[in-house]
């Protein structure tokens, strides 16, 4: 069993991975590159995805304003006062981080760590690129290669589900072997692939989210976000949801399909996150992911009280 799970945490979590690695609190400071998407600029669609908020998924992400080094100044001097002592995941979040001209691409990424490897705050360790499968080109492959070579690179790219049905329900854009591809490429690039799911979406049964999650563990994948959907006042969601409200999945509900998908994931791959982290000034429904240390929490004692660990179930993967 991989040694940072233990009987309090059942899983391997990011905070106690970074940990083990740099020996101090690893946070993100979220930055707002002022991309767009393929799936809002017209190239795919302009709805995006059903769930997406008109910040392109970047609630948190700094202020679009804001010069790249302003944002992140601004941040640190926030996030300093209470872990001053930490280390700095650089994390471009909102809309697709490489949907743009790998010279467009340099502009932003090079600002963290340039071509002689200066960071722009040596407290920066990594270097976290959110973004969809379709928008890895060779040539934008050719630069993260370069950039991995620099500096810790992760790419994080939102697949959400493994059914197609769905899949296009939601205007996801791109069909599962594009992720398959995309990750694949990347692995053999040396280069950290964290992917992104949702529980809950619309008609998508128990079922449906065990197998996105055996789906994404059968590929060479080295993190998992799981959220939970919500519905954001501003998304094409938001208007189906007003209209004919659907069934959410309740914290019961979504803590027991959490504490079964983390048993089908191998404990070599790091558990980002087990909830969302919604705006709360944006948010319709449901209430609970508001409360992100209770949803933790609830999944944390059903583990335990079930004796179940992450990877448990993995030989039953395929
Ligand atoms: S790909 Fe991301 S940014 Fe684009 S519409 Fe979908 S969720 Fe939003």
């Amino acid at each position: 069993m991989n040694k940072l799970i233990n009987n309090e945490k059942h899983y391997v979590t990011l905070s106690n991975y970074l940990k083990d690695i740099y020996h101090k609190k690893v946070y993100k400071i979220t930055l707002n590159g002022n991309f767009t998407c393929p799936n809002r600029d017209g190239k795919l669609s302009y709805n995006g995805c059903i769930y997406c908020s008109s910040k392109g998924s970047g609630d948190f992400a700094g202020n679009i304003n804001d010069s790249i080094v302003e944002q992140f100044n601004n941040q640190i001097s926030i996030m300093e006062k209470k872990w001053p002592d930490g280390y700095y995941i650089a994390y471009f979040q909102a809309n697709t981080n490489t949907y743009d001209t790998v010279e467009n691409l340099k502009k932003r990424f090079d600002l963290i760590i340039d071509k002689n490897n200066k960071l722009l705050n040596d407290k920066i360790k990594i270097l976290s690129i959110a973004t969809r499968p379709d928008c890895l080109s060779d040539e934008i492959l050719k630069y993260l290669s370069e950039l991995s070579n620099r500096i810790t690179l992760w790419v994080e790219l939102g697949f959400q589900t493994s059914n197609e049905l769905t899949a296009k329900y939601i205007n996801r854009g791109y069909s599962n072997n594009v992720l398959d591809d995309a990750v694949k490429k990347l692995h053999h690039l040396n280069i950290n692939v964290i992917v992104h799911i949702i529980n809950g979406l619309p008609n998508e049964t128990y079922h449906d989210m065990i197998n996105t999650i055996k789906y994404v563990c059968n590929l060479p994948i080295d993190g998992i976000k799981i959220h939970m959907l919500h519905i954001l006042k501003d998304s094409t969601l938001a208007n189906i949801y007003n209209t004919k409200p659907f069934n959410l999945l309740t914290l019961n509900e979504y803590v027991e399909i959490v504490a079964d998908q983390l048993r089908y994931i191998p404990d070599n791959i790091v558990i980002h996150r087990i909830t969302g982290d919604p705006d709360i000034n944006n948010l319709i429904a449901p209430n609970w992911v508001l409360k992100k240390f209770v949803v933790i929490d609830e999944i944390d004692k059903y583990l335990r009280k079930n004796n179940y660990y992450q990877g448990d179930l993995t030989i039953n993967l395929k």
